[in-house]
């Protein structure tokens, strides 16, 4: 059976799912090509929505724990429902992914449950599709790739989905690990080891660079190791897992590197980045070329080395961002009906959800000593912040760097309570060429964090008022 359409999408993660909300508004045709059973890839169904549903449970059930008393709340020590804690975020999932399922309906978006891949025939491109049904056979106008990232898997370490696995298996165990080892001190690796530290598992990162978060402005980046550290977080940098003794007590874990000797443990994260989804989608036979890291090849348009053939997200390259991937899905389909918007990949904005958090846009510092770009810096500490003291949460600053001549901002760095939600001013500003006195001029509400914001700009600019 084969059925035509102006754009057929394999794959309905945000790339996917977004690039066929975009088209369908300008009444093409549109089918989505989908393994999973749910739509929102690997951002709503192992990623991004369920870590933070239990980093935000998590959070509350160390709040009750450790803080409430501090504000003079009395509570006998909490008791954990885990279950309860994981049927929660998993509602929250099933939610949204409905949402989602349910605007495909609205917008007359065709899903096809199967594991699709290119297929060329006489020179024509087409997606055939495995279904339970057999195959099916798609033809488009247009094809886009969105078929996003999977765990890398270390040769030592090999999966078992038991004791060692990844962010999946890290987001439904049924126990509290009486100690967890995170191989990968990067997004994954501190945001999951600090659900589960919070939830009372003593937690070691075991990193192989000396540093963390090597794109991270490193006073920032230093700032976050010497919190989770505080929280009790074990982190061994410049230390790799040399090999792994399955025993019945547990895993026994021998270190090299700056750690040496061994650990043991109950459960093993294996957080040390992801792969291009490539496998089985027939790039190799259809001609569309990769790059040296084996991500898809594309020009500005999101045009694979094949006629009628697009990629964005994870797929391609560029920080494996959900909301990457979502802008690049718009501009893509924008840019095939003729409009020439641009995804700014300057103005990316990175978050790591841990506590504090951590939220960054434009140029860190290293960056701009590399580069040879000349700027100056503001600082504004949490501590100094009224509201941050009303909540009680003044780790972290905001640090503002700009240029010296103009003011322009270059790069916001924040550490601390809300920095994924205060990132978006600075973002705003910088998309507009904003500079330290614009930030100025604004009014912000008086008592907010963003207000450390303006602070930092202010002392960008040599005249901080409040520190
Ligand atoms: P994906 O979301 O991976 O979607 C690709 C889809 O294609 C999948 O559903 C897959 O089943 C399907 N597919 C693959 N091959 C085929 C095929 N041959 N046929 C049919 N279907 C196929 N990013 C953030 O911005 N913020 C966060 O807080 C965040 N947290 C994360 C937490 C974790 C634990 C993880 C793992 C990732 C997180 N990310 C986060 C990254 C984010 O999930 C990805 O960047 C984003 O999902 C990429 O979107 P995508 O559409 O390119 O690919
Ligand atoms: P990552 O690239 O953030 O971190 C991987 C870390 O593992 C690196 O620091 C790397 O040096 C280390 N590593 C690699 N091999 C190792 C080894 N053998 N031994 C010890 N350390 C090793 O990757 P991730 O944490 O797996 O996350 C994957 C991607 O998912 C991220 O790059 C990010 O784009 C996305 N993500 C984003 C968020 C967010 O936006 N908040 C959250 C989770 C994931």
């Amino acid at each position: 059976m084969s059925q035509s359409y102006d754009l057929v999408i394999v794959g309905g993660g945000p790339g996917g799912y977004v690039a066929a909300l975009r088209a369908a508004q300008y009444g093409w045709k549109v089918a989505v090509v989908e393994k999973r059973e749910a739509l929102g890839g690997t951002c709503l169904n192992e990623g991004c929505i369920p870590s933070k549903a239990l980093l935000d449970s998590s959070e509350y059930f160390a709040l009750a724990r450790d803080q409430f008393a501090k504000h003079g709340i009395l509570i006998d020590s909490p008791r954990l429902d885990l279950a309860k804690m994981m049927k929660r975020k998993d509602d929250v999932v099933t939610r949204l992914t409905r949402g989602i399922a349910s605007l495909f309906k609205k917008q007359g978006i065709e899903l096809v449950h199967g594991n699709g891949r290119l297929e060329s025939v006489a020179e024509q491109m087409r997606v055939v599709v495995e279904t339970d049904q057999g195959m099916q056979t798609l033809q488009g106008e247009k094809i886009l790739l969105a078929t996003g990232s999977l765990p890398v898997e270390l040769p030592d370490l090999p999966f078992d989905g038991q004791r060692i696995g990844h962010a999946r298996h890290a987001l439904s165990y049924d126990q509290v690990p009486e100690q967890l080892v995170v191989v990968g001190g990067g997004y994954i690796g501190l945001e999951l080891g600090s659900v589960w530290l919070r939830l009372g598992s003593r937690v070691t990162v075991v990193e192989q660079l000396e540093i963390l978060l090597p794109n991270t402005d490193q006073e920032v980046a230093k700032a976050l190791i010497k919190s989770l550290q505080k929280q009790g977080m074990v982190i061994h940098a410049g230390t790799r897992v040399a090999s792994v003794d399955n025993t019945e007590e547990g895993l026994r874990l021998h270190l090299k590197g700056g750690e040496q000797g061994e650990l043991t443990c109950d459960r093993l994260l294996v957080a040390a980045g992801r792969r291009p989804c490539t496998d089985g989608l027939g790039l190799e036979q259809a001609g569309v070329e990769l790059t040296d890291g084996g991500r898809v090849k594309v020009d500005t348009d999101f045009r694979t080395s094949v006629a009628h053939v697009y990629a964005v997200g994870d797929l391609i390259d560029g920080p494996m961002l959900a909301h990457k991937a979502m802008d690049e899905a718009v501009v893509c389909v924008e840019r095939m009906v003729g409009e020439l918007p641009e995804v700014d990949y300057r103005l990316i904005p990175g978050v790591v959800y841990t506590m504090p958090e951590v939220a960054a846009v434009g140029a860190s510092e290293e960056q701009l000593k590399t580069e040879g770009t000349a700027y100056q810096s503001g600082h504004f500490p949490f501590m100094a912040s009224g509201r941050a003291k009303a909540l009680d949460e003044t780790d972290g600053f905001v640090k503002v760097l700009a240029s010296p001549e103009s003011g322009r901002l270059l790069g916001v760095h924040i550490i601390g309570p809300r920095a994924s939600e205060l990132i978006a001013e600075a973002a705003s500003i910088m998309a507009f060429g904003g500079s330290v006195e614009d930030v100025a001029l604004i009014t912000h509400a008086h008592p907010t964090l963003s207000e450390a914001f303006k602070e930092a700009a202010l002392a960008a600019a040599g005249r901080a008022l409040h520190a």
